[in-house]
């Protein structure tokens, strides 16, 4: 049974489905105005593995994930809440328009993601064309009492929302004291300090804006993710996923106003994956201490090396990066490649080995433990083919492309011009049905380190022995 760590009861829990033939995830996707970050990416791998080892369980998945091409302002990062869109802002400095810089950056972020192997989500929808069902949950929110409207700008009314806080831990009964320590000075159309934005009015030049029954505005950020959600896996859904940065306020926002509009339960299941540190620092934009996956392109490693990086850590933990972590995630990974292209075509698997990695993948994915697993089997007795036939299902879930490295190892491998020649001749004995001279041919071939496999279809295989 498939468990993982929900950060709404604080437990790992068994995960038990709303429908076992249609599991929901929605995760966070990323604003699109620069190059994702591989702290960004360590929080959508996590996802991915959920995902996989939910498929690995036999489940079939769902999985939305956003891009949000309508700027959005990051409280927990940035306090002082000025109002940049951040896609606008870029814009502006290169001479584009927002929706070009949006498209530049959704190409390049689903670039990053599948030379990490991380599987596309089913649907990717774009924050800029679900404006209406935004508008739609606002609408009822007002109508229900749950949001009210300044001067062209919607707030959700916290207070009303009684279960506030069941995530976090902010409840209502401490939020008044959290605000007055960080006192937010603008916004002061607001009935309270706690409350936030569903909609926000345009200032009058502001290059990406939609008409509401508010006037010209933009949705807000906590918005955009639940009228998405909402829209492709209903009302109420299986798992919610993000960084941990996005518990509070993005998440604890987005359970207060989709509940109070659908009056019931959101999301049975949060899971929140651990900061990609950097000198003891969250990797972060704000902090220009971040690192891209061209970067680590550029050093020579491969992306797929990061992807093996980040399963050595569990994905709640915090987990410090380094180019010499990143150098062993590499030679790990060639070694591992290099082991497997030797073995045989994989037959009947190792059960005792299969039990195992299933039990650490099924234990909140402890990926660290599935790795050594994955070792344990490579350097076990049992025959390259049973190790082979459940190493590649263990693939499915690691996503490393072993499987594939080993048909393209086998394809490239250079052959002396030497066993070249002679194969070339056996087959000229061979036509001539002189099969005691080929025989001997096919000796001296070995003598040279090579076999030759005579296929059905009458082309000629040659392997290293
Ligand atoms: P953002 O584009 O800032 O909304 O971030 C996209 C995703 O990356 C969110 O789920 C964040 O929680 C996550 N994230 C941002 N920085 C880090 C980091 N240093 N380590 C892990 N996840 C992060
Ligand atoms: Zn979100």
């Amino acid at each position: 049974m498939l468990r993982f760590y929900n950060t709404l009861s604080r437990k790992i829990e068994d995960f038990k489905p709303i429908d076992p033939a249609k599991v929901g995830i929605y995760t966070c996707g990323p604003t699109v105005y620069r190059e994702v970050h591989i702290g960004n990416l360590r929080t959508y791998l996590a996802s991915d593995i959920l995902r996989r080892a939910l498929v690995y369980n036999g489940y079939r998945v769902i999985h939305v994930k956003n891009i949000t091409d309508v700027g959005h302002m990051r409280a927990t990062e940035d306090h002082h809440h000025v109002q940049i869109d951040p896609i606008i802002e870029e814009a502006l400095k290169s001479g584009k328009t927002p929706q070009q810089i949006a498209e530049r950056f959704t190409k390049i972020y689903l670039e990053d993601e599948k030379k990490i192997n991380i599987l596309p989500a089913t649907i990717n929808p774009k924050a800029s064309e679900h404006i209406k069902e935004m508008i739609a949950i606002i609408s009822i929110l007002i109508k229900k009492g749950f949001a009210y409207e300044t001067d062209g700008t919607v707030y959700f009314d916290v207070k009303k929302f009684k279960n506030y806080g069941l995530l976090s831990g902010n409840t209502l009964d401490k939020m008044d004291n959290l605000f007055k320590a960080v006192r937010i000075s603008f916004e002061t159309d607001k009935k309270d300090s706690i409350d936030f934005a569903l909609w926000k009015k345009a200032e009058p030049d502001r290059l990406m804006k939609w008409d509401s029954p508010w006037g010209a505005g933009f949705p807000g950020w906590h918005i955009e993710c639940s009228a998405m959600s909402i829209k492709y896996l209903g009302d109420k859904f299986d798992i919610h996923t993000g960084g941990e940065d996005l518990v509070f306020p993005h998440h604890e926002d987005e359970i207060a106003q989709s509940e109070a509009a659908a009056g019931q339960k959101f999301v049975n299941y949060w899971v929140h994956g651990g900061y990609l540190l950097i000198e003891g620092e969250k990797m972060s934009r704000s902090k220009r201490n971040v690192y891209t996956i061209s970067e680590i392109e550029k050093k020579g490693f491969e992306a797929l090396s990061f992807r093996y990086l980040a399963m050595t850590v569990h994905y709640k933990a915090k987990m410090n990066f380094t180019w010499d972590g990143l150098d062993a995630a590499q030679t790990a990974l060639n070694n591992l490649r290099n082991i497997v292209s030797d073995w045989d075509k994989p037959k009947i698997g190792c059960a005792e080995y299969e039990e195992k990695f299933l039990e650490a993948v099924n234990d909140d994915l402890n990926m660290p433990k599935a790795l050594a697993v994955v070792w344990d089997l490579v350097k076990s007795d049992y025959p390259t083919s049973a190790k082979a036939e459940s190493l590649f299902k263990f693939d499915k879930v690691l996503g490393l492309d072993l499987e594939n490295i080993k048909k393209t190892k086998k394809t490239e491998e250079k052959i002396p011009d030497e066993v070249l020649e002679l194969v070339k001749e056996r087959e000229k004995l061979r036509r001539k049905k002189r099969f005691h001279l080929s025989d001997q041919i096919r000796h001296k071939i070995k003598k040279l380190g090579f076999d030759i496999e005579d296929k059905k279809d009458g082309s000629t295989e040659i392997k290293k022995i």
